[in-house]
């Protein structure tokens, strides 16, 4: 097959256009083109007067290699990748029963943990999945007792449980790794299979919703059942069993649960995802390396999505095949600092994301529709291991916990300021830019999403700001920036929630090449709590990375790239 990219059509094109389009492109008579199937569509929406649909095309021609050597240097032509998935080996049948051999375990169910136990059991491994909570329909009721009834439950709630932190979400799956051997294609047929939408396979930037989301993840927790696999839910590991081997290394030899029951293990995936604070205080104490890392802080932003979707559609607003429309925002403000939108979610709501008691985190979340009134997404600040250092005082070495604890004095804060319940402090987006003192009387076009409720006040108030103030000035000078590129985007009564704290991990839990700790063999960290992902695509492809990784190891077989 050979793959045509960067071929452009207008946005309202008729249905049969693509085929005369696809034989003037290739100069070829119409009877030489065999068949076609569309690889990606997205769109071109610079100028908003002529929106183009770009696509990628992969196309059966009576003789492919003719046309390769006439078009030989038009990059937009060249022959189809091969995306299929290798496996690196499979276990024999009787890899468990022979020998004493101990089963590997995946420590978390999110996006990293499900794609590493799913690839693990592909191939024989028959992994053991311990995740601290519960089952995504008991998890969901935990989830709105907080939204509902100001009610959180520390071991299932937006963060912990059956799904990981990406379950209520927006479930955007595109991402800007690197991705020499299609791994994202392999997380995406995965998806399908487990009942995602056929689309995501070719839209530019797929999403699936939460609703969708919830039932996936328990479609793929049968099919890694039925391959010799196993989850347990409620299994919070509390402690890791490390042995000196006779290589004079640290080996991990198993885990210790919240029970109390330990589990003898060789290989180990730590896929705990950015939220497991007291998991990393456990690793740090027994000694397993890792590093404080930069990460974002902030509030939620809410416009009507009409006004996003009239800022960047113009008359186009509205068409079918555009869908609500998103953004991406970035400014780099005076005081060096860099604010950005962080997860936008087009018509959705924003969500109470917290995992500990009296304090308040945003994030944001939508369905397959993204019909909801609003539009959000995170405004954050790029925040170095050298801000939490300056501020104790500016001295020591910066220790990986830090950023930890610099999260949670804003989140404490935010709970404070909100006057409790997990109700979130807020403000108008006029009155946050004029410094206006003390809460306005009341929400004006936007009202927010957020449950359990927004309680309006002065986010930078001397003395109980909800941020620090280098990241309020340039919050300050960013938003009246961002209505240069999204008209509307200051509006007057835009409305900030706070905060947004878990963007990312704040360490990583470093590894060498082949995917293990630097100084504990058979412990491999993974996806977004060890700090190599961010998002639920890149956070499935490290699952997949490390569970190949450790299939290498177990089986005796090269290890893939
Ligand atoms: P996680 O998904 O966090 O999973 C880690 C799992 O480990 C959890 O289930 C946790 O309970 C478990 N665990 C932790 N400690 C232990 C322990 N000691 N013992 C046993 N189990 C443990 N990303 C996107 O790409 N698109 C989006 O639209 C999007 N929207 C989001 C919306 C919200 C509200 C949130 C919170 C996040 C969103 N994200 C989104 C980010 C995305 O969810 C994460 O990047 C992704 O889930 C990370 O995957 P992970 O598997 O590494 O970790």
């Amino acid at each position: 097959m050979l793959r045509i990219t960067e071929l452009r059509l207008p946005l309202n094109h008729a249905e049969d256009a693509l085929r005369p389009a696809i034989v003037a492109r290739l100069r070829l008579p119409d009877d030489a083109l065999l068949g076609f199937e569309v690889f990606r569509r997205g769109y071109d929406a610079r100028r908003k007067s002529d929106i183009q649909l770009v696509y990628t095309l992969d196309c059966t021609l009576a003789d492919e290699a003719a046309v390769l050597k006439r078009l030989h240097g038009d990059h937009h032509i060249r022959p189809t990748p091969d995306t299929r998935y290798r496996f690196v080996g499979h276990a024999p049948a009787d890899f468990y029963t022979s020998g004493e051999r101990l089963r590997p375990l995946v420590i978390g169910f999110g996006p990293c943990g499900i794609l590493a136990a799913l690839i693990l059991a592909q191939m024989g491994l028959r992994p053991i999945v311990l995740e601290r909570g519960k089952t995504v329909r008991q998890r969901t009721q935990d989830t709105w007792g907080l939204w509902r009834r100001s009610e959180l439950n520390p071991q299932s709630n937006v963060q912990f449980g059956e799904g990981g932190a990406g379950t209520f979400s927006d479930g955007k799956l595109w991402s800007q790794i690197s991705d020499p051997r299609h791994l994202t294609r392999k997380v995406l047929t995965e998806f399908v299979k487990a009942g995602a939408p056929e689309e995501i396979l070719f839209v530019s930037k797929p999403h699936i919703g939460t609703f969708r989301l919830v039932s996936m993840v328990e479609k793929i927790r049968a099919d890694i059942e039925a391959l010799g696999g196993e989850i347990r839910f409620e299994q919070q590991v509390t402690d890791l069993l490390i042995e000196r081997g006779a290589d004079g290394q640290r080996h991990v030899r198993g885990v210790t649960l919240a029970s109390g029951t330990q589990l003898r293990a060789d290989h180990v995936i730590l896929a705990l995802g950015h939220s497991a604070r007291d998991t990393f205080a456990m690793l740090h104490e027994r000694g397993v390396q890792m590093e404080a890392k930069p990460f974002s802080i902030g509030y939620r932003i809410e416009h009507p999505q009409g006004v996003i979707d009239r800022a960047r559609f113009g008359p186009s607003a509205g068409h079918p095949l555009l869908g609500a429309a998103d953004y991406k925002l970035v400014h780099h403000a005076k005081n060096g600092r860099s604010v950005y939108s962080f997860c936008m979610c087009p018509g959705g709501t924003v969500v109470a994301a917290t995992s500990e008691p009296e304090r308040v985190v945003t994030n944001g979340m939508s369905q397959y529709s993204r019909n909801e009134r609003n539009a959000n997404a995170g405004i954050v600040v790029g925040i170095s291991p050298e801000d939490y250092r300056q501020d104790r005082g500016g001295s020591g070495p910066v220790n990986p916990l830090d950023g930890i604890a610099f999260q949670r004095v804003w989140e404490s804060r935010a709970y404070e300021l909100g006057g409790g319940r997990y109700i979130a402090p807020g403000q108008l987006v006029g009155d946050f830019i004029k410094r206006q003192r003390g809460p306005a009387a009341g929400f004006g076009t936007v009202m927010p999403s957020y449950k359990p409720g927004v309680h309006l006040t002065d986010l930078s108030e001397k003395g109980r700001e909800s941020l620090p103030p280098y990241a309020l000035e340039a919050i300050r000078e960013a938003l009246p920036a961002f209505e240069r590129q999204i008209k509307g985007f200051s509006m007057a009564d835009a409305v900030l929630t706070g905060v947004e704290t878990r963007t990312s991990s704040p360490l990583r839990i470093n590894r060498g090449r082949d995917y293990q700790s630097l100084n504990t063999r058979g412990l491999y960290p993974a996806g977004e709590g060890a700090g190599y992902a961010g998002g639920i695509m890149s956070a499935g492809v490290d699952g997949i990375e490390v569970a190949e990784a450790l299939a290498a190891a177990v089986l005796g077989v090269p290890a893939p790239g």
